[in-house]
């Protein structure tokens, strides 16, 4: 290895020394930007909870922000991974979900009504089987979470003609599906090969306090433990990075300063480490909070001044890799 490629900065950012003798070269940042697609609630306005019972229902801003915030990345040379609940693909338009695919975003599975996968109970999958039962009668919670993940997969094949890239779970666990063999043997046997359902835990602070030293200092550190691995049974594990626009947003109702200056912090400690980040975020939810799409620019121009430390990746092109 020639002194020359062992940077000043990346010495003082202490990068492992193993790496380099490993790889023969420094390792480069892969930076992902993923969409959820579907409504949520508490947005656009605080009162609104009804998206629960329609998490499927995209409004039209939420469309055009995820459609605008594709082609931003894709103007910095990235695409955009996003995932979709099956029941936006009942809507009467969904050629934008096509044209995404068709300028090479990735569209994969987010189940069919958002259902909770770790749940026990039919009834606990989701709010609209709790106000109407008749819908998952007769079957068990893993029948129902098994058919649920089928139906968005059988959706897309049939709406938009093409099969899902990979799988996220709705909400995300804070040690993924360690404790949950059962679900990584289904996912495996419904087709895929890797998972997005790991978000660390970190420090959350009071809802409507501005973010402590602390909290960013919590975010930070919880970006070790927000990359991929694969578990045992051999299901690539592919985390979300904190903090999602939901934990800045609606858990801490912060302001939007805030979110830019943790993923800020946290992107920057990804691409010093050659490590990963996989940004969380909503256009349901960043619409009403981040209209200019600062969070999406700000991340692009990180990747792009770190030349050749860092690249924007899709989290098929990270599952490859393990
Ligand atoms: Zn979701």
């Amino acid at each position: 290895m020639k002194p020359s490629h062992f940077s000043r900065r990346h010495f003082l950012a202490g990068m492992p020394t193993l790496a380099f003798a490993a790889n023969k070269s420094p390792l480069q940042a892969r930076i992902a930007i993923t969409l959820d697609l579907e409504m949520s609630r508490n947005f656009p306005r605080w009162e609104d909870t009804g998206w629960d019972y329609e998490k499927g229902n995209l409004n039209a801003e939420t469309k055009r922000y995820a459609v605008e915030a594709a082609s931003r990345v894709k103007e910095r040379g990235g695409r955009v991974h996003c995932f979709v609940v099956g029941r936006a693909l009942e809507q009467e338009d969904v050629q934008w979900l096509k044209d995404l695919h068709a300028q090479g975003h990735r569209i994969g599975n987010h189940t069919y009504d958002h259902v909770n996968v770790l749940a026990r109970k039919p009834e606990d999958t989701q709010f609209r089987f709790l106000r109407s039962p008749w819908l998952v009668k007769g079957r068990n919670a893993e029948q129902v979470i098994c058919e649920n993940i089928q139906l968005c997969s059988e959706a897309m094949k049939t709406r938009l003609g093409f099969e899902p890239d990979g799988f996220r779970t709705p909400g995300g666990f804070r040690d993924g599906l360690v404790d949950r063999e059962d679900i990584q043997a289904m996912l495996q046997k419904l087709g895929f090969r890797w998972v997005s359902s790991k978000y660390p835990r970190h420090l959350a602070g009071q809802p409507g306090k501005p973010a402590s030293e602390a909290i960013f200092d919590s975010i930070v550190k919880a970006q070790s433990e927000a990359q991929p691995f694969k578990y045992s049974g051999g299901l690539v594990e592919i985390p979300m990075s904190p903090i999602s626009d939901i934990g800045a947003f609606r858990a801490g109702r912060w302001p939007l300063d805030n979110f830019l200056q943790a993923i800020h912090r946290a992107v920057t400690w990804a691409i010093e480490r050659g490590a990963v980040f996989d940004l969380l975020c909503h256009p349901s939810v960043m619409y009403p909070s981040d209209p200019d799409f600062r969070t999406i620019d700000l991340i692009c121009d990180l990747v792009q001044q770190a030349g050749e430390r860092a690249r924007l990746v899709t989290l098929d092109e990270l599952a490859t890799e393990l």
